[in-house]
């Protein structure tokens, strides 16, 4: 089983709480506020990053279903193998 992170980074509000609780994953962005997903495919729009995407294993689902539980504006999505989204 592995699971897939996908940050909804245009409305990631840069409260850095994810960074705080799973600093492995994740990290802010000195250019402007907003967290990135460490290593992660950036999808962009207009010269936007629309989303993040970064499959992870199970190991490291735990961490990463804290940093999206605790994301104030709920724009850490995690998805299943099946791609159901779990959060
Ligand atoms: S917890 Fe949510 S709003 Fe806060 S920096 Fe992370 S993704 Fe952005």
């Amino acid at each position: 089983m592995s699971y897939k992170i996908d940050h909804d980074r245009p409305n990631c509000i840069g409260c850095g709480a994810c960074a705080a609780v799973a600093p492995e994953f994740w990290e802010m962005s000195a250019a402007d506020g907003k967290s990135d997903v460490k290593g992660a495919k950036r999808i962009e729009e207009g010269g936007e990053i629309i989303r993040e995407e970064l499959d992870i294993t199970d190991d490291q689902f735990a961490k990463n279903k804290e940093a999206a539980d605790c994301c104030p504006v709920n724009v850490i999505h995690l998805l299943n193998a099946k791609g159901e989204k779990i959060i």
